[in-house]
């Protein structure tokens, strides 16, 4: 098998992958050896130089070469962990060293011959150290000098091993095949996907790492915006057969017991337009959390319905389709308006009845969960399909309630705030509504950035807060113990820690993404009717559930969030007449991560702490890229790369333009590229 080797080779087929690394591999996403060279570094160190022990700054990482003198000890320190310490010395000085776990280290030096070593510098009083450095033998020093990949690693899996099993394989002729012409590639400036892969991982200095990237990057970008724009032209809008009369809705908004916010009005404004105009509504609605979206879904069913069309509302979750069901349909029934709901909740028998009077055009709204999906749920005339919490769906989600019926309204709602080119790019032709204006009267969460020492204040606090009658929320990185890496705190850890301790006496629950869909539903739904006095939670609590009594969340290492999910999560107190609260607790020093969770102490504005999110931490997955149903890219990032996507965009434009399916020769290695990584999607519109 080895002299044979090509992309589509199991991993375990190289040399130096037994079953055990195999599975670690495969926890990185590395299954074949296609998925080995695409494993791109992120970040690569400089070692270029060889510095001396003299010359070392402490918190830098160095190579430097040195001796190592006598015997190693291994001591045990616990069980399953040893730890060895030694000197490594030169010609300047000495720098102590320990390793933990590596007990073969023992028998890897000799005292006459020098070594290298590369890590990162600590100071321990007046004497430098390092720990666990990455060590070579002399005659290595060639391959190892230079630009050097530093890869996202899992326990297991170290730089070295990663980088050789990687190199190893790139040895082979693996048929990387080319996806641009040679034109293309001329005209932009790009080298060949081979090279850029091979130099992706051996670049021999920062210019070839450069010219790769830019390969990679554009590659990425293309790809997308080709899947994109060949799922927008077989999704064009066409001419509706259906028409809307101007109906009245006053008799709607008399029930309500406020009036709409201006911003509310102007969105209902907006929808009522596209309805009525000859094209088919595809509008994306964005608003911060509280904002009053559902609202506004709620009259774009009541027009549709007026009309004499159904209407489908879907949500994410069981929890929220029932908020959905149960907080407008005592309005609808007022209305003469017939509702009903379909959740995994739902018996079967109950679902084939909902089914039928969908078809049979008895039942006008209907809420739901993925379970609207199912092949078997037909409508007799379904016009507007609303789905909530957009991020939540896949793109081919959405595509495949639509698809239900033929020219269908399409009005997607999120509270993630997206950038309007992103959002065209992402989402598609869709048009953008914003709801920017809270409810008047809306308190603002008080919020506070707290360390460790806290802690007894925070359950006083947590205890004042239900004595007085309110419940709690805990929020944690985590759900299990035995997962905590770095000391975050767990579901499970938290639990156990209140239950043994004053809060005890508190109808105490807990909540995580790992419990069967019934059983969550029954936590939450307990805990919205007042069951249960503390909820400790991952962030499954995250969207939209709405429970008034709750006014406090505390949030466990809140550094581990991103501020955009912060503010999420912060929206599900603050919903009542009571004083809300959050508390974010950090067991962090670092700066950047204090200056974060300031700004969540300051801003109760979603685009406000997104933006400024984004100048602390820079974009990565802040926008819910990874939830749209979209791949993650490895290299690309959609607001560095803006102007690369532009390019992007128009190359996609014209390989469309003279090959619309990518069928010819040529784009053969460019489509099995794309449908790769889209197929899920495209395969949704029969490509
Ligand atoms: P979101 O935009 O987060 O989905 P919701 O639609 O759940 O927000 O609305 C949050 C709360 O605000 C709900 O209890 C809703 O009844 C209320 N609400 C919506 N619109 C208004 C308004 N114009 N004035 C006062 N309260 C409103
Ligand atoms: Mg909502």
């Amino acid at each position: 098998m080895e002299n044979n080797v090509n992309l589509e080779t199991k991993i375990q087929y190289l040399k130096g992958v037994g079953p055990a690394r195999e599975k670690l591999l495969n926890q990185l996403g590395i299954y074949n050896v296609r998925d080995l060279i695409e494993y791109y570094p992120r970040v690569y160190e400089d070692r270029t130089q060889l510095i001396r022990i003299a010359e070392f700054t402490e918190g830098e990482n160095v190579l430097f070469k040195a001796k190592i003198v006598g015997k190693i000890a291994i001591q045990r320190i616990r069980k399953g962990m040893t730890i060895a310490r030694t000197y490594a010395v030169d010609e300047t000085g000495r720098c102590k060293i320990t390793w933990f776990n590596q007990n073969y280290i023992t028998n890897y030096f000799n005292d006459k011959d020098e070594y290298l070593f590369y890590g990162k510098i600590e100071k321990f009083g007046n004497e430098f150290g390092v720990t666990n450095p990455i060590t070579y033998k002399m005659s290595e020093l060639e391959k190892i000098k230079g630009v050097y990949p530093i890869y996202p690693l899992t326990k297991g899996i170290n730089q070295k091993y990663l980088f050789n099993l990687i190199s190893s394989a790139l040895v082979y002729n693996l048929g990387i095949k080319e996806t641009l012409g040679k034109d293309f590639l001329k005209k932009y400036g790009l080298c060949s996907k081979e090279y850029a892969i091979k130099k992706i991982h051996t670049p021999k200095d920062f210019n070839e790492v450069a010219v790769a990237r830019q390969r990679i990057i554009f590659d990425e970008l293309l790809e997308l915006t080709l899947a994109l724009q060949i799922m927008k032209s077989s999704n064009k809008k066409e001419i509706k057969e259906r028409t809307y009369n101007d109906v009245s809705i006053d008799e709607f908004l008399n029930l309500l017991p406020f009036k709409l916010t201006s911003a509310q009005q102007r969105v209902v404004n907006e929808i009522i337009e596209d309805m009525k105009s000859t094209r088919a509504m595809n509008r994306l609605v964005q608003g911060d959390v509280g904002s009053g979206k559902t609202m506004v879904a709620a009259i774009a069913a009541y027009i549709a319905v007026k009309n004499g069309y159904q209407a489908a509302i879907m949500a994410p979750t069981t929890i929220l389709a029932n908020q959905h069901y149960l907080g407008l349909k005592k309005y609808m029934d007022a209305l003469g308006i017939k509702t009903e709901i379909i959740t995994s909740n739902t018996t079967k028998k109950n679902k084939d009845i909902i089914a039928r009077m969908l078809e049979f055009g008895q039942i006008d709204v209907v809420f739901g969960t993925h379970s609207l999906l199912e092949d078997n749920i037909q409508f007799k005339n379904l016009a507007l399909v609303v789905t909530d919490e957009q991020h939540r769906f896949g793109v081919n989600q959405r595509i495949k309630l639509s698809s239900k019926s033929t020219c269908v309204e399409t009005l997607v709602m999120t509270a993630t705030p997206i950038p309007r080119s992103l959002a065209l790019l992402l989402y598609g032709d869709l048009d953008l509504s914003i709801i920017d204006e809270l409810p008047p009267g809306r308190k603002p969460v008080l919020t506070y950035a707290v360390g460790p020492s806290y802690e007894d204040r925070i359950r006083t606090f947590i205890a004042k807060q239900i004595d007085e009658g309110r419940q709690v929320y805990v929020v944690c990185p985590l759900v299990e113990e035995s997962e905590q890496m770095e000391n975050l705190n767990s579901v499970e850890k938290v639990y156990n820690d209140y239950l043994s301790s004053e809060l005890g006496k508190y109808r105490v629950a807990y909540l995580h993404g790992k419990m069967k869909p019934k059983e969550k539903d029954k936590v939450m739904q307990r805990f919205s009717e007042g069951e249960y006095d503390i909820l400790v939670s991952t962030t499954v609590i995250e969207v939209g559930v709405d429970v008034p009594n709750a006014t406090c969340m505390i949030v466990e290492d809140s550094d581990r969030f991103g501020l955009a999910q912060l503010h999420q999560l912060r929206g599900r107190v603050g919903r009542g007449a009571y004083d809300s609260y959050c508390i974010l607790k950090t067991k962090s020093k670092g700066k950047v991560a204090i200056e974060r969770l300031k700004i969540m102490e300051s801003s109760n504005d979603g685009f406000e702490i997104a933006n400024e999110d984004l100048k602390l931490r820079g974009p990565g997955d802040f926008f819910g890229i990874r939830q749209s149903g979209l791949p993650e890219f490895k290299l690309a990032d959609l607001l560095k790369d803006i102007n690369v996507l532009k390019i992007a965009t128009n190359v996609a434009k014209q390989i469309l333009d003279d090959d619309p399916f990518l069928e010819s020769e040529e784009n053969k290695a460019l489509k099995e590229e794309i449908l790769s990584k889209y197929e899920m999607q495209l395969n949704n519109i029969g490509i």
